[in-house]
């Protein structure tokens, strides 16, 4: 029998709608930032999510570092972060001076361990930045007493989170600020994209300002003002409207987009979770406060060394797994600026975690094939 196609870890995804809302927002000739279909997108996010201003990014990234500015971090200030998470979440803050203070996930959670993070509070922290791996909500209730305990900023690193609860709240919709990404790995996209959400309506005047290099133009388009100027610092945050235009079509399909997501982390959990325990292998950790928006179906092994059988064994059979993060607070960057807290958790993770396949376009017959290959190797291995 013929070897069976690949199965790719990713495939962006395309509806189709995409390319005629381009085609309308170069027809309209108007392409630069915060044209209509970054209104349309701005106007989706406070809507279903009822955050009460959304402003469209050129990336997560961008959004966190629009966040740090707003906050106006800077040397001296100290910022907590979880050390299993994308190199931005802690980037955008060291970028302005931050010293960046590293937490551990829990033992079988990669999300920061919130009962421990008091412990890192100093009377120079200033912002807290939890990330809801795999769209699953950090616990924010004993988060957000701590932050208004001690007057620090909430700071969400939403990125994987969009569509996604903590208690029936919007993720990205509970701290002051919450990031989104849209790159071509994330259940919505526009190739390179994000948002930030802010909800603290004091900071809404001043990011609108910091989006649009320091000036107050978007106040001049709304006809607030009769010319614009320069009157703060900032940078240029804002995405062109050809990529809102990709991201609103996506938006437009969101239910769909996550059916098929969680259908398919589903599909997954059956055939997993009640086996892999007897291997060893660990299944996501759904906290009974989060809802799971089928962004990702990972398993962890025993050890780096079994992970990396599993990866090798999975791509024999023609099946891109993958790990993910890898520990920031030994980062090449870091690991001479982190104060030297052993954050095992997290190193466990690193060492440990596989992303399985898992995309829109995915079949239920690619799914079972994952399946049977991971159980096929663990027999094995
Ligand atoms: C994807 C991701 C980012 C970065 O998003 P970009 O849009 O690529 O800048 C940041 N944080 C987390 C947790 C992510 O998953």
């Amino acid at each position: 029998m013929a070897n069976p196609a690949p199965i790719p870890f990713n495939k962006p995804y395309l509806h189709g709608r995409e390319l005629v809302y381009i085609a309308e927002a170069v027809a309209s000739g108007k392409i630069s930032g915060d044209g209509l279909f970054t209104q349309r997108c701005h106007a989706f996010f406070e809507q279903r999510y009822g955050f009460h201003k959304a402003l469209m990014t050129t990336s997560c990234t961008d959004a966190l570092e629009l966040a740090a500015l707003l906050l106006d971090i800077r040397e001296g200030d100290e910022v907590i972060v979880p050390s299993f998470t994308f190199v931005s979440t802690a980037n955008a803050f060291a970028l302005r001076g931050a010293r960046i203070v590293f937490a551990d996930s829990e033992a079988h959670n990669p999300n920061l361990d919130v009962s421990r993070v008091e412990a890192l509070i100093t009377p120079r922290t200033r912002a807290i930045v939890p990330v809801h791996y795999a769209g699953m909500a950090c616990d924010m209730d004993p988060l957000l007493e701590l932050c208004a305990r001690h007057g620090i900023a909430l700071v969400e690193d939403a990125a994987q989170a969009i569509d996604s609860f903590y208690k029936g709240r919007a993720l990205g919709g509970i701290g002051s600020l919450g990031a989104f990404s849209f790159h071509e790995t994330k259940n919505v996209i526009a190739g390179e994209g994000g948002l930030l959400a802010i909800n603290d309506p004091a900071l809404v005047a001043r990011a609108e300002i910091l989006r649009e290099k320091g000036t107050n133009r978007s106040a001049f388009f709304r006809g607030e003002i009769d010319k614009y100027g320069w009157v703060d610092v900032g940078s240029s945050f804002l995405p062109s409207d050809i990529v809102s235009a990709y991201l609103y079509a996506q938006l437009e399909v969101l239910d769909q987009i996550q059916l098929r997501r969680k259908a398919l982390w589903q599909r997954y959990w059956d055939q997993l979770a009640g086996v892999l325990p007897h291997h060893g292998v660990e299944v996501p950790y759904v906290p009974r406060w989060a809802t799971n928006n089928g962004h990702l179906f990972y398993v962890v092994c025993r050890s780096l060394e079994h992970r990396d059988t599993v990866i090798a064994a999975l791509r024999q059979a023609g099946i891109h797994a993958v790990f993910h993060y890898q520990s920031l607070h030994s980062s090449a960057y870091f690991h001479d600026r982190h104060d030297g807290r052993a954050l095992p958790h997290c190193d466990r993770f690193a060492n440990c975690l596989v992303r399985l396949p898992m995309y829109v376009e995915m079949s239920d017959a690619q799914c079972d094939r994952v399946c049977e290959a991971l159980l096929d190797v663990l027999r094995q291995h």
